[in-house]
């Protein structure tokens, strides 16, 4: 099985206090899989300071552009300066309430992989289009908009990263099945081959929605699944170890 991936996101949880007690119990001796946080910004240089060597830190957001008057932004190179080896772009959390659009995802994207930092980007459904039965169109244009002009050059090397992460189960408790989140999947590994022309380079795709131990080796055995995307159980550092672990068993299996 190829690399497995597991990435917490941490959004705006986690105080210095609840950090240096999450590294104090944290065990990842033993974990084959890639391990990467996303923080608070304003966190990621104490995540570097206290986090093990296998453990990678990244940013949640990135302005679209190098510098100037984007009051409340992360630029890309303080990201960088800070530590950072990766950004999510286009979470929903972003979509929804501060309202990031295709056009301006595509521009983040564009600007964090020139800045040198390996991206997520997010996609997913509503539930309302979920009902509706147009997950796919959906999920068709967020993509096909938010890569645009994306060459082989620059997503080389795993530096481009696909959540798929259903609105409807960030932080619901409501899981996709993995046959529902294995046919995403497929859907968008055909959109980057057929749709993109990307067929030689790999993009490994990501599982988020309400990721946790008791249901992670379901999603993460699927044939289209590389990983997941973790808010929640991801705050924890037993339940964070235990999915790198699960992860790591399937890649060796
Ligand atoms: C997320 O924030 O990307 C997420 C998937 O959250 P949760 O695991 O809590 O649903």
């Amino acid at each position: 099985m190829s690399m497995q991936y597991i990435v917490g996101n941490w959004k705006m949880n986690q105080d210095l206090a609840s950090i240096k007690q999450f590294f104090e119990t944290l065990k990842l001796d033993d974990v084959s899989c890639e391990t990467w946080i996303a923080p608070q910004a304003l966190h990621i240089q104490n995540l570097v300071s206290l986090a093990p060597n296998n453990l990678h830190i990244g940013g949640q957001n990135i302005a679209e552009t190098a510098a100037g008057a984007f009051t409340g932004e992360n630029s890309g190179k303080s990201l960088k300066e800070l530590g950072a080896s990766f950004c999510l772009v286009g979470h929903s959390e972003r979509r929804s309430l501060f309202n990031e659009d295709d056009d301006l995802l595509n521009k983040k994207v564009h600007f964090a992989l020139d800045c040198g930092l390996k991206v997520i980007f997010c996609v997913g459904e509503t539930l309302e289009e979920r009902t509706q039965g147009v997950t796919e169109s959906v999920i068709k244009s967020q993509l096909i908009e938010g890569l645009e002009g994306l060459g082989p050059q620059q997503i080389k090397g795993e530096n481009l990263l696909i959540a798929y992460e259903p609105v409807w189960a960030i932080g619901t408790g409501e899981v996709a099945t993995p046959e529902q989140a294995q046919a995403v999947h497929k859907f968008i590994k055909n959109t980057l081959v057929f749709d993109l022309d990307w067929r030689d380079t790999r993009v490994p795709l990501l599982y988020g929605g309400s990721v946790k131990p008791s249901n992670a080796e379901g999603l993460l055995g699927q044939k289209d699944i590389d990983g997941a995307l973790v808010g929640g159980a991801s705050l924890k550092s037993g339940d964070f170890a235990e999915l790198a672990s699960i992860a790591s068993g399937l890649m060796n299996s």
